[in-house]
């Protein structure tokens, strides 16, 4: 008999769960709440690990051929001096392939359009699920109840699946950062992949395959305040930084804002009963290493691959748990070393150290988190 899943939440994790378990001919439905997607997000980058689960899913060439490939890069001041560079192809040399920049809405059209078009019902917001997989979602005529032999709640960091069924899981809380981020379109001009830092402070970029350049900001700040001119405070925080920043800020329409959150107890399992966590319901982390949704392309791929096993979701839970909870604190060690540094004499210090580093060791450790391989589907 086909087996059956419902997944919450059409974001990466989500859509690239439901595509591995319909590759792994399981009959699935996606439930998303938004009533049409509009183009999502800003950029992303996608990392070795990413880029080869995709090649899983059979979508690697095509998300390649829409996203482009590192040439060179590094970290900065925000004066523009280096502090580490990276030449071009190196890290494609130490993993295999590139780190690809890409748009979001060019992954997402991407993982929509491999999946039957029936499979993802929009305007379908979640409000009740059970560990023996029945859900309930809000449908144009009334609530509507699913069941189903998995439930996938890929619906993000404030998922309403873990705060169903995990009652005993805080609440993510906010580490005191601040991120903007923005796409600029055609831009005239030379520019590598670079993340530059101030006290507390930094900005990144990456030109994606159409000219146009994918751009983060991130501060230390408390969070809230009324919503405003997103791009005007960037440009008064970022309008001294060195070239292009100022130009690229000023070049961009849409400027998205987020105040930074992730746990800070880790679950202590991704799996109650017939329901599986993955991507950002199951491990919110900070972006500082950029494995966010590179961890959700994991979660999904592993899910598949094991989920029609009479013990799938207990290997699911230890083969993806430490994984993902090390990258996610590996990550937050990063933005304290990173970003989030201020005292003067410990930026000067980590400055000393980022130039004196080797380019291999820096090499090595950038490649760390990257170079993970899935395991077969089907
Ligand atoms: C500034 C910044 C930069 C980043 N850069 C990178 C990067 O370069 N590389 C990287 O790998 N990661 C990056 N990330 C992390 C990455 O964006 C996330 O990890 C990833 O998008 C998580 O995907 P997801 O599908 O789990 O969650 P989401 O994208 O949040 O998707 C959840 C979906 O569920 C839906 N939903 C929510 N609740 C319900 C409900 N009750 N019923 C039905 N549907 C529901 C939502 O509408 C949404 O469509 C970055 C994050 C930030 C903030």
């Amino acid at each position: 008999m086909t087996r059956t899943a419902v997944v919450v939440g059409a974001g990466i994790s989500g859509l690239s769960a439901a595509l591995g378990l319909h590759r792994a001919g399981w009959r699935v439905t996606v439930l998303e709440r938004v009533a049409a997607f509009g183009p999502v997000g800003a950029g992303l980058v996608l990392q070795a690990n990413g880029l080869r689960c995709l090649d899983a899913l059979g979508l690697g060439a095509a998300v390649r051929e829409r996203g482009r490939a590192d040439t060179s890069g590094g970290t900065r001041r925000a004066d523009g001096r280096w502090l580490a560079r990276v030449g071009p192809g190196e890290l494609a040399r130490v993993l295999g392939t590139p780190a690809i920049g890409v748009h979001r809405a060019a992954l997402h059209e991407i993982l929509l359009g491999a999946l039957p078009h029936d499979v993802v019902v929009t305007g379908a917001e979640i409000h009740a699920v059970t560990a023996d997989g029945h859900v309930t979602y809000q449908g144009p005529g009334g609530p509507v109840r699913a069941s189903a032999d998995l439930v996938v709640g890929a619906d993000g960091i404030r998922s309403t699946v873990r705060g169903l069924l995990w009652p005993e899981a805080a609440a993510p809380t906010h580490i005191g950062v601040t991120a903007w981020r923005g796409v600029t379109p055609a831009w005239d001009g030379d520019l590598v992949v670079a993340i530059s830092w101030d006290r507390g402070a930094e900005f990144g970029m990456v030109p994606l395959v159409d000219g146009r350049v994918y751009w983060f900001a991130a501060v230390n700040a408390a969070p809230g305040g009324p919503a405003g001119d997103e791009r005007a405070r960037v440009r008064d925080r970022f309008g001294d930084w060195h070239d292009p920043i100022p130009a690229l800020v000023a070049a961009t329409g849409t400027v998205l804002r987020d105040d930074l959150a992730c746990l800070d107890e880790p679950l202590t399992t991704y799996v109650k009963g017939r329901v599986a966590l993955v991507g950002d319901a199951a491990h919110p982390m900070t972006p500082n290493l950029g494995q966010g949704a590179n961890q959700a392309l994991e979660d999904a791929v592993v899910l598949a691959s094991v989920a029609g096993r009479p013990d799938g979701l207990a290997a699911y839970d230890r083969q993806r748990r430490p994984r993902s909870q090390r990258v996610a604190r590996a990550s937050r060690a990063v933005g304290r070393f990173g970003q989030q540094l201020e005292n003067p004499i410990a930026v000067a210090a980590r400055d000393t150290v980022m130039r004196l580093t080797p380019p291999r060791l820096a090499l090595r450790s950038m490649a760390r988190y990257a170079d993970w391989s899935p395991p077969p589907l089907g």
